[in-house]
């Protein structure tokens, strides 16, 4: 990923980011793997399980830290979470918030 360091300072993140390929944001086939181990051992929403609700229904693995700020925890199991679309969306709003 020769591109990363160079790509991660020159966008903006109030710009609108041009649409990149999954592979291109850092999910590639060693991310899918990853999150492959990942999901098998965490196959509920973490989030929901933290407000005692069992939910194994569309889990989505997310980055704790997002790649755009820490690209070397990208296949770092502790900086994985299971979560269901809706707390994938809160988190990445959070995020947007946070780091944008
Ligand atoms: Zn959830």
């Amino acid at each position: 990923m020769p591109n990363r360091i160079k790509r991660r300072c020159d966008v903006s993140p109030n710009r609108p980011a041009t649409r990149q390929t999954p592979a291109e944001r850092g999910y590639d086939a060693l991310w899918r793997k990853v999150r492959e181990a990942y999901v098998a051992d965490h196959p509920l929403c973490e989030d929901c399980l933290d407000e005692g609700v069992t939910n194994p229904e569309h889990i989505e693995v997310d980055h704790v830290i997002p790649i755009l700020i820490r690209p070397d925890l990208r296949l770092d199991m502790t900086n994985l979470r299971s979560r269901c679309r809706r707390h994938h969306k809160l988190k990445t709003d959070e995020d947007q918030r946070f780091y944008g």
